[in-house]
């Protein structure tokens, strides 16, 4: 530490410190690595506590956890086992994310993740001709991965696996409403032109689709045998 902010610490009273180091619980949630697709929940929005009462049920700590995203931390300074303030950590963050998927479908949260999305927070589409199209968190189950996060590409209309360090991101703390919502809110942000297809090419040359050297992939039989 250098002298000069020695001093200025030494300088300020405790309520000055804290006022310089206090983030909301949605701040700092926002700043973890992995989470760069949340936007920040507003207070006034976290405490309308009884509209979340549905989730109760799915929770052993609840009120805790409530305690903790609406930093009103009472009870939650009381003394606990490790293994217990741990599970608290844990459930006040999967609380968050389910609270993020109702609250980014208020007014309020699509205008945040517009300006997310403007931003490239969401990464782009990884399809060539896409052209860096940015695309949008959803949800969509499969057998192979039935939680997890996807992303939408309103270029392609195609839905691909993000990027790895958002892999084991839930997609519930988006929803499998919020991309199409959001496009119906944003219509600016709809595919403008037809999709850009590849085109095989040989020499440089085009290759005529009548050429005998034109590959066309095979459309999949559609049977109705089960
Ligand atoms: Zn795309």
């Amino acid at each position: 530490m250098t002298d000069k902010l020695e001093k200025q610490l030494n300088t300020l009273s405790i309520s000055n410190i804290s006022e310089i180091f206090t983030e909301t619980y949605p701040e700092w949630f926002c700043s973890l690595k992995g989470n760069e697709f949340f936007c920040k929940i507003e207070p006034s929005y976290l405490k309308n506590e009884e509209a979340f009462e549905f989730l109760k049920p799915e929770f052993k700590h609840f009120d805790l956890a409530m305690e903790i995203i609406t930093n009103q931390e009472n009870k939650v300074l009381e003394k606990r086992s490790e293994e217990e303030n741990d599970l608290i950590e844990k459930e006040s963050m999967i609380l968050y994310g389910l609270i993020h998927a109702s609250y980014i479908l208020t007014n309020e949260g699509m205008e945040k993740m517009k300006q997310k999305y403007v931003n490239g927070d969401f990464g782009e589409c990884p399809r060539l001709l896409c052209k860096n199209s940015p695309v949008l968190p959803i949800e969509c189950q499969n057998e192979m991965s039935p939680k997890c996060v996807k992303i939408y590409c309103p270029t392609c209309n195609r839905v691909f696996n993000p990027p790895y360090k958002f892999s084991k991101l839930n997609g519930a703390y988006f929803g499998s409403q919020f991309a199409h919502l959001f496009l119906k809110k944003y219509p600016e942000f709809e595919k403008k032109q037809e999709m850009e297809k590849y085109q095989p090419t040989m020499f440089g040359f085009d290759i005529h689709e009548l050429s005998d050297l034109y590959y066309k992939p095979k459309k999949p039989k559609i049977t109705n045998e089960k």
